[in-house]
């Protein structure tokens, strides 16, 4: 799979060639370049890298819900610390999952 970059927005299209024009901007096809390994490889890693972020924010949400719910529940303190305790490391990891696919998007790291 051969990997074009549209040199004016940094849209990304996966294929033998590149498109007619760039969906994302409306630039000619003679705007996109061929990615060699390295930046082909560095994208397909961003791109799997986010979507693992992605799936583990939404597991952290519902470990968040489950939390809630178990505190809520105050069978006696050991329990509540648990799940009080999970429940701001969700809630901190979210952020930071927040925070790390921002500086991919600054850094054209999302595609
Ligand atoms: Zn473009």
């Amino acid at each position: 799979m051969q990997i074009w970059q549209c040199e004016v927005c940094g849209y990304v299209h996966y294929g033998e060639e590149a498109p007619e024009k760039c969906p994302k901007c409306g630039a000619p096809k003679d705007k996109f370049v061929l990615l060699n390994d390295n930046q082909a490889h560095l994208i397909e890693s961003s791109r799997i890298t986010n979507e693992i972020h992605m799936e583990v924010f939404g597991l952290l949400e519902q470990v968040a819900a489950l939390c809630e719910e178990g505190s809520e529940i105050n069978l006696d303190p050991g329990c509540v610390k648990i799940f009080d305790e999970l429940l701001d490391v969700c809630n901190e990891k979210q952020q930071e999952i927040m925070a790390e696919i921002a500086g991919h998007v600054k850094k054209g790291k999302w595609n």
